[in-house]
């Protein structure tokens, strides 16, 4: 008997000081991020103010407003003129410069609070983060409370699959009963969208898209295989995601344009489905094939730890082993990359809406950085540059009721906005290392915003990220 005691306090003991152990590493890695904290960003303290000789580029039609003031009052757009008369407010003075809209990643993976200061310091203001867990809800309470700096969050729930396994990190829904059950709790827990992702059957999606639409949420789709590519056009389902599952579901991996035609008459007809081609992530499993160093590059410093560590360090090992096997491969991946671009363009003559969507956090793309890679490859598909603007600021703010009151510089809409120094109209390279970033009237400089890269760069938090993502393998099950 005293044997058995002794052995359950030995257990109890150790189960003790690893239930410690784990609330000091989350403790320490929270204290590290501290810096985006609003009550340590006090010069971003003032969100009341007058930015005057400004360009503006609203957005909201192919213009310019030349010479302009523009007042912001505790963080909204509340007048745009010639001349304002407005006493005891600070003065920006921004002769020469743009002011846009600040700029919204409409897919990325957020696994850590640094992140949240590199896409700021890339003029991001809003992603929409497309693999929901418990710490992005704690993560959104933090930042609608308004006790951190970040871009304005958004986030879907957990990824909805299909009764099939195809890894842990996938929610398995078996029958449509627990498919509605599932909606019905992640809108109680605060998730602003539904995610569904490949393998739903169609009468699990079915009963998905139902409770859905009683609960009035938005369904962003990575569109499944066991339905028709078509099946995705539903006026429930506001954005479908990756240009490569085009290739890979409807054209049954070849290149075929003829089938390619019958997809675009599909998006043709539906009005309601915004577009997020992803086509930097794709493009990225060619820099693998090609870099035999990228896992040490200097971007690669911005990842995650735990990201690296696994997911990176996989994609790069089965790229490279692939290539070992059949080099071909590198022109194939090439080729496909090319066809996206292809496939962007006949969308964008259809008049199908794109939004602007990287899969940062993913592989080796970099939070923050890629979105300029991403708009850099519309425009090489043949998009004008108010036309690549637009996927990234108002067509993602019309894409949910809920993000509409961002992505134009208009009276009313929160002053999400980038102050930059070119023309973005005439060279969106412009868009990059903006001057000023204004996050619902917060002012951060490039001063600030560079010590966020600072802070973000070969961080140190690998345990503390893969606590959370059991945290999430544990309560999501
Ligand atoms: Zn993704």
């Amino acid at each position: 008997m005293k044997i058995v005691k002794r052995i359950f306090k030995f257990i109890v003991i150790i189960i003790g000081v690893l239930l410690i152990s784990i609330a000091i590493v989350i403790l320490v890695d929270k204290q590290s991020t501290n810096y985006l904290k609003v009550r340590n960003n006090k010069s971003a303290d003032n969100n009341s103010f007058l930015i005057t000789n400004v360009n503006v580029i609203p957005m909201n039609q192919d213009t310019i407003l030349v010479d302009k003031m523009v007042y912001v009052k505790a963080g909204i757009i509340q007048n745009i003129a010639d001349n304002i008369d407005i006493k005891g407010v600070e003065i920006i003075d921004a002769k020469n410069k743009y002011l846009t809209p600040g700029l919204i990643d409409m897919h990325v993976h957020i696994w850590d609070r640094h992140e949240l200061g590199l896409y700021l310091s890339n003029g991001v203001t809003a992603v929409r983060n497309l693999w929901g867990m418990p710490m992005h809800l704690r993560l959104k309470e933090d930042i609608n409370n308004d006790e951190i700096i970040s871009p304005m969050f958004f986030t879907t729930g957990p990824k909805l699959t299909g009764p099939e396994f195809i890894g842990d990190d996938n929610l398995q829904l078996t029958n449509p009963t627990e498919a509605k059950e599932k909606v019905i709790s992640y809108k109680k827990r605060g998730y602003d969208f539904i995610k569904t992702y490949y393998g739903l059957t169609e009468d699990i999606f079915d009963a998905v898209v139902e409770q859905a639409k009683i609960y009035n949420m938005d369904i962003i789709a990575h569109p499944s295989q066991k339905v028709p590519y078509s099946y995705h056009f539903n006026p429930q389902i506001k954005s479908i995601e990756h240009a490569e599952e085009i290739i890979q579901q409807p054209l049954n991996y070849t290149l075929d344009t003829l089938k390619l035609q019958e997809v675009i008459n599909d998006f043709e007809k539906s009005k309601h489905s915004s577009f997020s081609p992803t086509l930097t992530v794709y493009n990225n499993i060619y820099q693998m094939l090609i870099d035999d160093n990228i896992l040490e590059s200097e971007q690669l410093k911005f990842m995650n730890p735990l990201i690296k560590k696994v997911d990176s360090k996989a994609q790069f090992e089965r790229w490279h082993t692939t290539k070992l096997r059949d080099s071909s491969i590198v022109k194939t991946i090439k080729k496909q990359h090319d066809f996206h671009l292809k496939i962007i363009k006949k969308l964008h003559k259809a008049g199908v809406t794109f939004i602007c969507g990287t899969d940062a956090g993913i592989g080796v793309t970099i939070p923050g950085f890629s979105i300029h890679q991403e708009l850099a490859f519309y425009k090489e598909a043949g998009l004008s540059n108010y036309e690549v603007l637009k996927t990234a600021t108002i067509n993602a703010s019309k894409t949910h009721s809920i993000m509409n009151k961002m992505g134009t510089i208009e009276v009313g809409k929160i002053a999400n906005l980038i102050l930059i120094d070119n023309n973005p109209l005439s060279d969106l390279s412009a868009l990059q290392n903006p001057t000023t970033v204004f996050i619902k009237g917060r002012k951060l400089n490039r001063k600030t915003l560079d010590s966020y890269e600072k802070q973000a760069k070969n961080r140190n938090n690998l345990i503390a990220s893969a606590v959370r993502y059991l945290e999430n393998l544990i309560i999501e099950k």
